[in-house]
């Protein structure tokens, strides 16, 4: 087991990004916040299977949180990430430091649009122009071929690609499926802010969605089958934020024309919120 190379500045990422691409290897990335599970740690394993160099990034964000929100209590444990990391043989990991990424007279921002609105933007709407930043920031630091993103985050992977094709950001973006608990719950870096009570209870988020696709599959009309699905939520003691079913690539509303979709949630259990989605297409 080899150690990665660790790099805290971007020029010593790049240096050695630098030295790899002219050795002619195809270079991945996978950013990601650290607290790693099996869901990160498949997106290294995607990574490893198409590219001959990955680099993980650990960065937690500061502009991407709210004011009110879990940046300070985010949980961080980058040896235990570290060790993960060099079991599965990664050969780099970038982790900047917040003056490295914002140094002092930093100014600049990203305004994203298209499948940024709605859904996670209504109660963070400070969210993905943060998520934006930093990923545009991460991506030019080590200029990879490719980047893979998780599915877990379907909103954020749609908001990805449009803003790397908008800005002309010459890497390919990739999703990865989303790796859950034996009981169906999406991994998550927050899970592990549930009582064990709201941990058991938590496996209803991703019931509802498989429920709300076999009803849609049964013929129930989109607006039954997710009030229907909000109602079993509410009664399961989660306050939704939103059940809603949008168009897989754009995520506007769908009409009758719409072939490929996405069922997205996100509800609160208690003082965490958790967030999930599933693919469905209309049966043709
Ligand atoms: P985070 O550390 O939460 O910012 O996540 C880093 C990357 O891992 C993002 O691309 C997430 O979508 C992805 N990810 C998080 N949880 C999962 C999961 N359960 N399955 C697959 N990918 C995930």
């Amino acid at each position: 087991m080899t150690r990665p190379r660790i790099f805290e500045t971007i020029t010593g990422l790049r240096a050695d990004v630098e030295a790899a691409r002219r050795a002619g290897r195809r270079i991945a990335m996978v950013p990601t916040m650290g607290a790693l599970h099996e869901g990160h740690l498949s997106l290294v394993r995607t990574a490893q299977a198409r590219a001959d160099l990955v680099i993980v990034s650990i960065f937690v964000n500061p502009t991407q949180f709210a004011p009110n929100e879990d940046f300070d209590a985010y949980p961080r444990d980058n040896d235990c990430d570290i060790a993960k990391l060099a079991a599965l043989g990664v050969d780099a990991v970038f982790l900047p430091t917040v003056g490295e990424m914002y140094p002092k007279g930093f100014a600049t921002g990203i305004t994203v649009g298209g499948p940024s609105q709605d859904l996670e933007s209504v109660t963070r709407p400070h969210f993905f122009n943060g998520v934006a930043l930093v990923v545009t920031k991460l991506l030019l630091a080590a200029l990879p071929d490719l980047a893979i993103f998780g599915e877990k985050d379907y909103q954020q992977l749609c908001v990805i690609r449009q803003f790397v094709r908008d800005l002309n950001i010459p890497i390919e973006i990739d999703g990865a499926p989303t790796v859950r608990e034996a009981d169906g719950l999406a991994m998550s870096s927050r899970n592990r802010y549930l009582s064990a009570r709201d941990r058991e209870q938590a496996a209803l988020l991703p019931a509802v969605l498989r429920e709300t696709l076999q009803a849609l599959d049964a013929g129930t009309t989109v607006a039954d089958a997710l009030d229907r699905g909000r109602r079993r939520l509410s009664d399961g003691g989660f306050a939704v934020d939103y059940l809603e079913l949008r168009a897989a690539d754009t995520l506007a509303p769908v009409d009758n024309a719409t072939r490929d979709m996405r069922l997205l949630v996100a509800a609160r259990l208690g003082a965490t919120r958790l967030i999930d989605n599933m693919g469905w297409s209309r049966p043709s």
